[in-house]
C-alpha cells in the first residue's frame, strides 16, 4: 500500500512540475500586422545630438520608423524634431528635467527624485505634454520613465499618472532579456519594459533579443541612449549591424513606433489597463 502510494505522490508531484513549467514557458503573444512574428520597437532616449547625427539618417536610410524619449528641447532644436516627426518617427515624453533617483545622472543638477513629490513629477510631464504638442501637434504622447525609476519622493507615481490619462503609454526599464518578454497576460499599456544593454553589447546580443520574442509573438522594445557618441553608448558598429538585421528581416517583424505597438497589444491584452 506504501508503495502505491508513493507511486501516486510520485506521479502527481510529475505532472505539478510539469504544469508549472507549461505555465512559466507559456507567453501567449499577439497577432501582428501582416501575419509578423513580433513587433520591434526602436527607442532612444534624452534627444541627444548622437541620436540625430548618426541614428535618424541611418533609420531614414532603411525607412524604419522609432520612438525618441526627448527631454528640455532647446530653441535651437525644435525645428530638427519637428522635421523628425514629421517624417513618421514619434517624439514620447521623457519628462523636462529627467529627474532620477540620486546616484544616477539626471539632465538638470539637483533634480533628484529623492525629493520630488509625485505632485511635481505630473506636472512637469503635463509641462513636457504641452511643449511637445508644440513640436508635433499630438494631443498626447507616449512616455518613458527616467532612469526606468517609477518612484518619485518615495511614493509611486505610475498609477496617478495611469490616472490622469494625459500619456497614451508608459516604458520601463528591463536589464535581461527574459524581464523584457511580453506577453497578452502580462501586458500593461502604462509599464511597457524596454530592454536595455550594456554599453559593449554586440548586435548579437540584441538581435538575441528579438529572436526571443520572435519564439513568443511578442513585443521586444529596444532602448537606446547615445550611438557613437554622448553617454550610455552604443557603439556605431553595434547599432549599424543592427540596423542591416533589421532591414533584412522586414518582412517577418513589425518595425514601428512605440505607440502603435503599444495601441495594437493593448487590444489583444488579457487584462487591459
Ligand atoms: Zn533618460
Amino acid at each position: 500500500m506504501k508503495i502505491k502510494w508513493f507511486i501516486l505522490g510520485f506521479g502527481a508531484a510529475s505532472v505539478a512540475i510539469a504544469v508549472a513549467a507549461a505555465v512559466r514557458h507559456r507567453c501567449e503573444g499577439f497577432s501582428w500586422p501582416g501575419g509578423a512574428s513580433a513587433a520591434v520597437v526602436l527607442t532612444y532616449d534624452d534627444g541627444l545630438p548622437s541620436q540625430m547625427m548618426n541614428v535618424v539618417p541611418a533609420l531614414d536610410q532603411l525607412g524604419l520608423k522609432a520612438t525618441f524619449f526627448l527631454i528640455d528641447v532647446p530653441d535651437s532644436r525644435l525645428s530638427a524634431w519637428r522635421a523628425i516627426a514629421k517624417r513618421g518617427h514619434e517624439i514620447g515624453n521623457h519628462t523636462r528635467f529627467h529627474p532620477c533617483p540620486t546616484g544616477y545622472t539626471p539632465a538638470v543638477p539637483g533634480h533628484f527624485t529623492d525629493n520630488y513629490p509625485v505632485s511635481e513629477m505630473i506636472g512637469e510631464i503635463g509641462d513636457q505634454e504641452r511643449r511637445l504638442a508644440k513640436i508635433d501637434g499630438k494631443p498626447k504622447h507616449s512616455f518613458a520613465a527616467p532612469c526606468g525609476n517609477w518612484i518619485s519622493g518615495g511614493k509611486d507615481y505610475l498609477e496617478p499618472l495611469r490616472h490622469t490619462g494625459m500619456v497614451t503609454s508608459g516604458r520601463g526599464v528591463a536589464a535581461s532579456s527574459s524581464a523584457a518578454q511580453i506577453c497578452r497576460s502580462s501586458f500593461d499599456r502604462m509599464d511597457v519594459p524596454g530592454r536595455v544593454f550594456a554599453e559593449t553589447s554586440s548586435a548579437g546580443r540584441m538581435i538575441e533579443y528579438i529572436e526571443e520574442a520572435e519564439r513568443n509573438h511578442g513585443l521586444a522594445v529596444l532602448v537606446f541612449h547615445g550611438v557613437g557618441g554622448d553617454h550610455s553608448q552604443t557603439s556605431l558598429a553595434a547599432h549599424d549591424d543592427l540596423l542591416r538585421w533589421l532591414g533584412q528581416h522586414q518582412r517577418d517583424l513589425w518595425i514601428t513606433t512605440f505607440s502603435q505597438a503599444t495601441a495594437a497589444a493593448s487590444k489583444q491584452a488579457t487584462r487591459p489597463r
